[in-house]
């Protein structure tokens, strides 16, 4: 392969759309810009595959098989004539020569849109980011089960009581969504399956999971009462939450925080922030708040010419957003599909359409028939097994593919009635000495 080298993709008469990145603004973005035989979509992502980023902790936690959370690009455009597909990394945009570079060779635009989304955020602290396990894809989730199954296997081998602790142990850093359905979901394993796939440890007294939150509520943006909801189930289910608390460092073995307190543990989940992914290349002055790109209404990334963001990565104030919208697959599959529609006008000589976010609520579950729902408008809050059921439905129907519905939703009727997952495997890529 060389860089120098233009990608091979068919020139077409129709303008090229490159689309950065296949999650669910940019899927959303070449589902809906493939119906129509009006431009040469090409779509280029990392991998060969969409993540359902919401039910990573599932996977992580040994709930769901990897697989039933992806979905392969190719399957999911079979057919369509007017799309490309490249699996390769973006590593640069020329604004002037129109073009992107991968280490496939470069491709040229008409119009590109960056839909790269976000990664974890460690605030500079290189420890933190060396020593944690974040979970921002199905590898990362899928490394976390590894890791907290083999730190299982390695605690029945320790006798002795300290170096024991830091395998049992599990602190989850940033109460947000993720940060509570994680320790939800742990608390559950440390219930129900720990006890009887470990009979010779002492679960109940020495496995702890914490969760930390540097402010004094947990699921922050949501309301007080869903807020206090979460942290009343989760104190119930035995997970030691500590608010206003703030981690300031951890070396693998102990993890610091900033009252001076600290505690051993080698496995620190780090569920605390996301930045967003812009590529190099772009003016600095593109470059806004959490390392977004700032879009206007359009989705069009500021002193830029032919170049939009959508999803995580984009920032876009609006009347009723006026400090940006959240970074929630909503946004991001609205934004894309405003964007669409939009190049479809631009075609047709029809105006374009200013984005506006129609928020439907947030939802976080904590545990087995145990969730928070917030409805906007009419303004209502709900919490226990109906938000649970409706979180659970939502969640369902927006995965891709019948097969991963159904698979899913075996999954999780045989863990409701039995409380067993079976997918306690510490499978690890052979590595090939050469
Ligand atoms: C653990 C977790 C749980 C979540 N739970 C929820 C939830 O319950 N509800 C909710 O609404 N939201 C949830 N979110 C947030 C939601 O997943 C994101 O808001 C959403 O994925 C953003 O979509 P996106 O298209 O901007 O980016 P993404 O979906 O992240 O997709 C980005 C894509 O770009 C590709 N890519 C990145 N850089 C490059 C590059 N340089 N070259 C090529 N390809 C590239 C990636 O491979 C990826 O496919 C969760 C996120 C996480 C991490």
């Amino acid at each position: 392969m060389d860089p120098t080298t233009k990608i091979n993709i068919p020139e077409s008469t129709r303008e090229r759309i490159v689309i950065i990145g296949g999650g669910f603004g940019g899927l959303q973005l070449a589902r809906k810009l493939t119906r129509k035989d009006l431009y040469q979509v090409v779509l280029i992502d990392k991998n060969n595959y969409h993540q359902f980023q919401p039910l990573f902790y599932q996977v992580a936690m040994a709930g769901l098989e990897p697989s039933s959370i992806v979905f392969p690009f190719r399957k999911l455009f079979q057919g369509k004539k007017n799309i490309f597909i490249r699996v390769t990394e973006v590593t640069s945009i020329d604004p002037i020569k129109k073009t992107l570079q991968t280490p496939l060779g470069f491709c040229n635009y008409d119009h590109v849109i960056i839909a790269t989304g976000a990664d974890t955020n460690f605030f500079g602290n290189e420890n933190i980011a060396k020593y944690a396990l974040p979970m921002k894809s199905v590898s990362e989730a899928l490394y976390l089960r590894n890791n907290i199954l083999d730190d299982y296997e390695d605690a029945l081998t320790t006798p002795d009581y300290d170096p024991r602790q830091e395998l049992v142990d599990i602190v989850i850093v940033g109460g947000g969504p993720t940060g509570v359905e994680l320790a939800g979901s742990l608390a559950e394993m440390k219930k129900h399956i720990l006890p009887k796939d470990y009979p010779e440890l002492n679960i109940e007294e020495e496995v702890d999971i914490y969760l930390v939150q540097s402010g004094g509520e947990l699921l922050k943006g949501f309301s007080a009462e869903s807020s206090e909801k979460a942290l009343k189930y989760l104190e119930d289910m035995g997970v030691k939450v500590l608010l206003n608390s703030r981690v300031t460092d951890f070396d693998g073995n102990l993890v610091h925080f900033n009252d001076g307190r600290s505690i051993p543990t080698q496995k620190v989940i780090w569920a605390a922030g996301i930045k967003g992914m812009p590529v190099d290349g772009l003016p600095e002055t593109s470059v806004t708040y959490g390392n977004r790109l700032a879009v206007d209404r359009f989705g069009r990334v500021k002193d830029t010419e032919n170049i939009y963001a959508v999803g995580d990565v984009a920032y876009m104030e609006e009347p009723n957003w006026p400090k940006g919208h959240p970074q929630v697959a909503q946004v991001a599959m609205q934004m894309g599909s405003n964007l669409a529609r939009n190049f479809t006008n631009r075609i047709k000589g029809k105006e374009e359409v200013l984005f506006t976010y129609n928020d439907k609520g947030s939802m976080a579950t904590v545990g087995r028939a145990r969730a928070v729902v917030d409805v906007p408008k009419p303004k209502f809050q709900f919490g226990g097994f109906f938000a649970w059921l409706l979180w659970l439905l939502v969640h369902l129907f927006a995965i891709l593919g019948t097969r991963n519905k159904v698979f899913v939703f075996i999954n999780w009727v045989v863990n409701y009635i039995n409380y067993n997952q079976s997918l306690r495997l510490i499978i690890k890529p052979k590595i090939k000495e050469l």
